[in-house]
């Protein structure tokens, strides 16, 4: 039976808030469900990859306005954006004066940039809050910041309950932004409107955030390696983890870690796609775990394997080379051992500069019987929250590489550990991909 949620954050991303047909889908979504009662949006982002983004025009002008340069163009763009979406949907709230005056003020430079960016969500939560016929919430009066820029959960948390106490109907405020005690606007993190929505969910003890983008949720390969691949309709903290960072995006798990720490799931849903199930991300086990959450990978490796000389312990040459890459601050991204030999695998932005002096030094200070390095790799992560308990997993997963005869130089998968990844050349990544795709996901 499905589960029965009390109260809900929504929070809609920029392509959700695009147009005043995406205003309408937003409406739709929230009037479906009683218990979507707290509302949280981005600025008025692209409706296609032509597009701008509102927040990515005010950067703009700011700079502009920084090296005195006319900045009319960018204002007349965004004016247009915001009053067409007031027009279309026929709202009282008066955007072009509004705008207007803002744009005048900004002129005469007395807003900060963060204030200037912070505007996007501002009249954007402005419009969708009359369009809903919601109270408009004032990120400003809510999101406390501390000077150096970090949220001052305790004063949030405060004042969003003694809103939600005032607005018990609900209400819709403009993520991204909030202000320190003083009233200086402080913006988040680029995306950071998905951390706003999180802090309303937690400080409200909301039992379910959904967050509301232009896909449904994690698929479990990248579609364009992987035909249709399947959508993963549950996954854990940790399995987003080792996902996004090997390349999965969507969400970063930092963005969430309010409802991360508070316990409270989250779903990602399709505003244009409501009725797709979308997927939940929770800090516990469903109970449901496949085979595999999913597969991802990145481009971009670099191997330095060193072959030690006779009679140096493995350790202790181990130790010397990761002493000569500390001293380059090469960040090692993961290294293997074995009897004779040990292998660093770097990304290859990161050693461009310094790749052959490292080598050179490793060389000279380590002394081994041989040493090469391999470039054009990429790195393959197996994901799944099942690998640790079931071997046949990771059996399934060589056999799969090696019939379809993809060698894996690298390979590591570490006690408990819910991913399992592998080293293969640069050609054969999408190739790997899509064979491990094949051997888990029917
Ligand atoms: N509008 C902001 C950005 O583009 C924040 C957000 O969309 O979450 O980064």
């Amino acid at each position: 039976m499905p589960q029965e949620y009390r109260l809900k954050v929504a929070k809609f991303g920029g392509s959700s808030v695009a147009s005043s047909w995406q205003f309408r889908k937003v409406r739709d979504i929230v009037q479906a469900d009683p218990a979507r009662r707290f509302v949280v949006v981005s600025a008025v982002g692209r409706r296609d990859k032509h597009d701008a983004k509102v927040t990515d025009l005010l950067y703009l002008v700011n700079a502009h306005l920084r090296y005195h340069v006319s900045c009319d163009d960018l204002f007349g763009t965004v004016g247009v954006r915001l009053s067409e979406i007031a027009r279309e949907l026929r709202l009282e709230y008066p955007i072009s004066q509004e705008f207007g005056l803002f744009r005048e003020r900004a002129k005469t430079g007395c807003f900060t940039e963060e204030h200037i960016v912070s505007r996007g969500e501002y009249f954007t939560a402005r419009m969708m809050a009359e369009f809903l016929g919601m109270p408009f919430l004032d990120a400003a009066d809510v999101i406390v910041f501390h000077h150096d820029g970090t949220l001052d959960m305790q004063r949030t948390e405060e004042r969003l309950q003694a809103a939600a106490r005032e607005c018990e109907g609900g209400f819709v405020m403009p993520g991204f932004y909030g202000a320190t005690e003083d009233g200086q606007i402080k913006l988040f993190d680029r995306g950071g409107g998905d951390i706003s929505g999180a802090v309303v969910a937690r400080c409200l003890g909301a039992d379910l955030y959904e967050n509301w983008t232009d896909v449904s949720g994690f698929l479990t390969a990248d579609p364009r390696i992987v035909d249709d691949p399947l959508p993963i309709p549950h996954v854990t903290y940790a399995e987003l983890r080792e996902l996004s960072y090997m390349g999965a995006s969507v969400l970063h798990e930092d963005a969430v870690f309010p409802v991360k720490e508070a316990g409270i799931p989250l779903v990602i849903k399709n505003t244009n796609s409501p009725e797709d199930a979308g997927t939940v991300i929770s800090a516990g086990d469903d109970g449901q775990a496949r085979a595999i959450a999913g597969v991802t990978g990145r481009r971009g490796f670099v191997a330095v394997r060193v072959k030690h000389a006779r009679g140096v312990s493995g350790a202790s040459a181990l130790r010397a080379v990761l002493a000569v890459a500390e001293r380059y601050r090469a960040a090692v991204e993961r290294v293997s051992t074995g009897l004779s030999s040990c292998t660093l695998l770097f990304e290859e932005d990161a050693v461009k500069e310094c790749l052959y002096s490292l080598v050179a030094a490793i060389e000279q200070e380590v002394a081994p019987e041989s040493m090469d390095v391999v470039e054009h790799l990429a790195l393959v992560s197996t994901v799944g929250r099942a690998l640790p308990e079931r071997p046949e997993l990771t059996g399934r997963l060589f056999d799969a590489l090696g019939r379809a005869g993809i060698d894996a130089p690298f390979a590591s998968r570490n006690p408990g550990e819910i991913s399992v990844t592998v080293a293969v050349a640069e050609q054969d990544f999408e190739n790997a991909i899509r064979v491990i795709y094949a051997a888990f996901v029917h």
